[in-house]
């Protein structure tokens, strides 16, 4: 392992060698970080990401690790969590949201103060750097929908500020993003009424909490929506609700929901992503595609 000292005296005990991703990611599940580290400001970020480049080591960036699985062998290099870069600006209609921010905050306080389209995609429990980079979205909002412009640092450490009508971006999808780190999001929104989508916000918890298994750890959806269809419906009707491998589970509450019952390991879970696919493969004829997103050796 490289020597993490400068960041240990940096960061003191928000750099922690050896972190178990059961710590920081929703799976619960995985190998361990070599080293964690939660920077408090932008400017510590910057620093990190120099402090990897001139040694040469590898930085990935992770929010809520919400959409991730991190393999058994762990991850090598840097590992960087964004929790506490978590200042939100409102300004008229206009919302400053640092990466760390948790998105249902930015759902919830947007329509508490009657700013429209963000209010469906309430109880996505990623960050505002996760669900940009994802474009994250439920119930026919996504979080492109109200994005205005990112800042963000480049491989180099350079400042940029990208538009959102420069970028590419479709379902579940963004692409000129990567190697860039996420610093905040601007959004800008229509005016509307704040009871109206409170309710409406209540209404979608409440669907959440209905249709999907949120006593057990997973990180959503694990395939991503073929074209005319739902994942859900093709698992289903392929008899795999409630299939198991080790501690990984096929929801049965929900088919579209890989979920940790109890121990799983990372292969557990990806050995029963890969057992989906081909089952569902060979029950219809269509190949889903993966939503969620393999860190480490698989
Ligand atoms: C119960 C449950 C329900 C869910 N429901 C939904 C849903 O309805 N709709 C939906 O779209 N998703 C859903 N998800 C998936 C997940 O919450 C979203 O994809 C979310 O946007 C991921 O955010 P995150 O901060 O956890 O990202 P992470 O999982 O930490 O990271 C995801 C990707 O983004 C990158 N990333 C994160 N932060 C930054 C940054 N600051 N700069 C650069 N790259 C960054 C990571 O490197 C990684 O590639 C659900 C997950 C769970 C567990």
């Amino acid at each position: 392992m490289p020597d993490y000292s400068d960041l240990k005296n940096k960061f003191g005990h928000y750099c922690i060698y050896e972190a178990p991703a059961s710590g920081f990611t929703t799976y619960r599940a995985g190998g361990r970080a070599e080293a964690a580290v939660v920077p408090g400001t932008p400017a510590e970020l910057l620093w990190l990401g120099g402090w990897c480049r001139a040694k040469g080591i590898r930085m990935l960036v992770l929010g809520r690790g919400s959409n991730v699985l991190v393999s058994d062998k762990g991850l090598p290099g840097v590992t960087v969590l964004t929790e506490r870069l978590a200042r939100l600006e409102v300004s008229g209609n206009s919302v400053t949201a640092q990466a760390g921010v948790l998105w249902d905050d930015l759902a919830r306080i947007t329509a508490e103060k009657g700013l429209e389209g963000l209010e469906k995609t309430s109880g996505i429990p990623g960050s505002v750097g996760g669900a940009v980079r994802m474009n994250a979205g439920a119930f026919g909002q996504e979080t492109f929908d109200r994005l205005v412009s990112v800042e963000a640092y480049d491989a180099a450490g350079g400042a940029v500020r990208l538009l959102k009508k420069n970028m590419d971006f479709g379902y579940r999808r963004v692409s000129g993003l990567d190697g860039l780190t996420i610093i905040s999001a601007r959004f800008e929104f229509p005016s509307g009424d704040a009871a109206a989508l409170s309710a409406e916000r209540a209404r979608v918890l409440a669907a959440r909490a209905a249709k999907q298994p949120l006593d057990f750890p997973s990180a959503g959806s694990v395939f991503k929506r073929p074209a005319g269809d739902y994942a859900s419906r093709l698992i289903d009707a392929a008899g795999l609700k409630g299939f198991r491998i080790g501690g990984a589970e096929v929801s049965a509450k929900h088919a579209g929901f890989i979920v940790n019952a109890g121990g799983a390991t990372a292969t557990d879970i990806y050995t029963l992503m890969r057992e989906v696919r081909a089952r569902v493969k060979a029950a219809s004829g269509v190949e889903l595609e993966l939503e969620q997103i393999l860190l480490g050796e698989f």
